[in-house]
């Protein structure tokens, strides 16, 4: 069971959290569960404390800011395992460094490596409940690392494969994943299933319900997730009645759909990105290796490139070439461009961060053609103007300016036959 931030926001929700963990571990019908809990820090204490890492030093240390940052998760961690106890449950906290969740690379990015839990499978077996404090693990050297944002998602799937749990239910404030985010478009329908292959390129391109990482781990360990909602009262449907949304594999997805539980869509949703930004640099020779010159030392440095457009050559030989980065990497970008001028040979870089990417992903395109044009006509048909694009096998995606964003969106879900019935 994970809970993320607004479950966790306060005494009150960790409460209620501690009566949903205890009604799972006591089961149904006399059959008790093993529970691990994996939980994320107070609704925003986590956006708070990046906040005094960057008044402290302005260039700081990720090992440092992983130090300050992880802190929100052993706080309430430990306030959940309390809470449990004074509910008369067996309970206690695993930190990071105790379970071990062994990390690699980067700091403040840090990735799973492994996790070994043999203490606490046996504390489990024992019947005391394991509360794990999520988004934080430990570096080869022995220090402290995070997992980026929205990581303890990731973590959950991690301990979930890690136990062998029958399944990892990911509690938040929506039940359900949903066929676009349903605080922008209030017409949003659940979706009782998502294929792996899907949820993964949805939370890739800005549905953040899950943390990308945690749906690609979930798929290689064959990790079964449910999304629901911890803002539920009493008599509530049991997670194990699955209210929520499944993450299922293609199979899974097949027999449900022949089963009449899920309609085959060409489109399953809808998400938006609002943190990329676009470069544009001009007048770049138009040769071979001109391209190369730009992305490799991007990529050096850890920068994702996403959609890119080299337009037409101008006569003399030039070509202006458009891309986006990262809105927090911009900054950088640019710098190591301006370093590279003489060898790349641009004229001048141009960049907005008033852009926003807004992509529509269903398995559906693959066999299914015009799912491309549908958006561009819709979006024309409302004055929208495309500013780049960018396809997968299973997505299209487009630029457009940030301000139409919410617009952009609720016309491609309407288009796409999404909207609920009144
Ligand atoms: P938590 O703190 O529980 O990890 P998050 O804020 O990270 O929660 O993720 C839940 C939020 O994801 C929802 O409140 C919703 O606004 C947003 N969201 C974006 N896209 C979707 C979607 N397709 N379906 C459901 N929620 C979505
Ligand atoms: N608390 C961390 C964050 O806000 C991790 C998480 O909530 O998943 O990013
Ligand atoms: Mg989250």
């Amino acid at each position: 069971m994970k809970f993320g931030g607004t479950s966790m926001a306060g005494t009150e929700r960790i409460r209620r959290v501690a009566n949903i963990v205890r009604a799972q571990a006591a089961g149904k019908d006399g059959e008790a569960n093993e529970v691990a809990v994996v939980v994320s820090a107070m609704a925003g204490e986590t956006d708070r404390l990046v906040n005094f890492c960057r008044e402290a030093n302005a260039l700081y240390d990720p090992a440092e800011y992983d130090v300050v940052v992880s802190s929100g998760e052993q706080v309430t961690s430990g306030l959940l395992a309390l809470t449990l106890q004074s509910l008369g449950c067996k309970a206690r906290s695993w930190l990071g460094w105790q379970l071990p969740v062994k990390t690699e690379e980067a700091h403040a990015k840090a990735r799973i490596s492994s996790i070994e839990a043999p203490d606490m499978v046996a504390s489990l077996e024992a019947g005391e409940i394991a509360v794990v404090p999520g988004f934080q693990g430990i570096t080869e050297e022995g220090r402290v690392s995070t997992l980026g944002r929205g990581g303890s998602d990731t973590s959950a799937v991690a301990v979930a494969a890690a136990v062998k749990a029958d399944r990892c239910d990911i509690y938040t404030d929506v039940d359900g994943v949903y066929t676009t985010d349903p605080r922008i478009v209030a017409k949003a329908r659940k979706l009782k299933a998502v294929t792996y292959e899907e949820m993964l390129e949805l939370a890739s391109v800005g549905a953040k319900v899950l943390q990308t990482r945690s749906v690609g781990l979930a798929m290689k360990e064959g990790v079964r997730i449910q999304v629901l909602s911890s803002f539920v009262d009493d008599d509530a449907a049991l997670a194990d009645d699955l209210p929520g949304t499944l993450i299922v594999s293609d199979e899974e997805m097949d027999q449900m759909v022949e089963r009449g539980e899920m309609e085959r869509q060409l489109v399953t949703g809808i998400a938006h990105d609002k943190n990329e930004a676009k470069v544009i640099l001009t007048r770049v020779p138009d040769k071979p290796g001109a391209v190369a010159h730009i992305f490799e030392p991007l990529a050096d440095a850890s920068i994702n490139v996403d959609m890119i457009i080299q337009n037409v050559g101008r006569d003399k030989g030039e070509t202006d070439v458009t891309f986006t980065v990262p809105q927090a990497d911009l900054a950088r970008a640019q710098a190591l461009l301006e370093d590279r001028r003489e060898d790349i040979g641009f004229n001048r870089i141009i960049t907005d961060s008033q852009i926003a990417k807004i992509s529509v992903v269903g398995v559906g395109m693959k066999s299914h053609a015009g799912v491309a044009s549908t958006m561009f006509r819709s979006l024309s048909d409302r004055g929208i103007n495309i500013q780049a694009i960018s396809t997968s096998e299973i997505k299209v995606s487009v630029m457009i300016d940030e301000d139409e964003t919410e617009l952009a969106v609720r016309v491609l879900h309407t288009a796409y036959g999404l909207d609920a019935e009144e």
